[in-house]
């Protein structure tokens, strides 16, 4: 999923809000989405970089570990990212903080960012461990 920036990125303070919806799989991680990921999001031009703050909701198809049957588990994910063009390189005059736990994204050369890789990361994330169809599932019929 491609969000294009370009005119966010003409001024620093520029803010825009987005909602885009695209049908995505992923099949290497097991992960079957029955709907397509709606991305809202808010989006900020803070000079440096740019903050993108929202969510992502979509609808997966599991499988219940106790019954095998296949169920839907709507999944809602919530994303707070930094992107920046440049690559953020602390400046020896100004004191930094630390920010070893910030991951800073990055802007494509057209502009755009691609919240695929992001939203892949976080929804394998979001897979219960312990996949029921419901919680008092009461496993395959006549196992006992
Ligand atoms: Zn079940």
């Amino acid at each position: 999923m491609r969000i294009d920036l370009t005119e966010l990125l003409q001024k620093v303070g520029n803010e825009t809000d987005i909602e885009q919806s695209e049908k995505v799989s992923f099949p290497e991680d097991g992960l079957t989405l029955t709907k397509p990921v709606i991305v809202n999001a808010h989006l900020a031009n803070i000079g440096p970089s740019v903050l993108l703050l929202g969510r992502a909701e979509t609808e997966a198809e599991l499988e219940c570990s106790r019954c095998l049957k296949k169920f839907k588990y709507p999944i809602a994910i919530e994303l707070e990212e930094e992107f920046s063009k440049e690559p953020l390189i602390p400046k020896k005059s100004k004191e930094i903080e630390l920010r070893n736990e910030d991951f800073v994204l990055p802007i494509e050369e057209d502009n755009t960012i691609d919240l695929t890789e992001l939203i892949r990361q976080d929804l394998s994330l979001e897979q219960p461990i312990k996949t029921l169809c419901s919680p008092d599932c009461k496993g395959i019929k006549g196992d006992k």
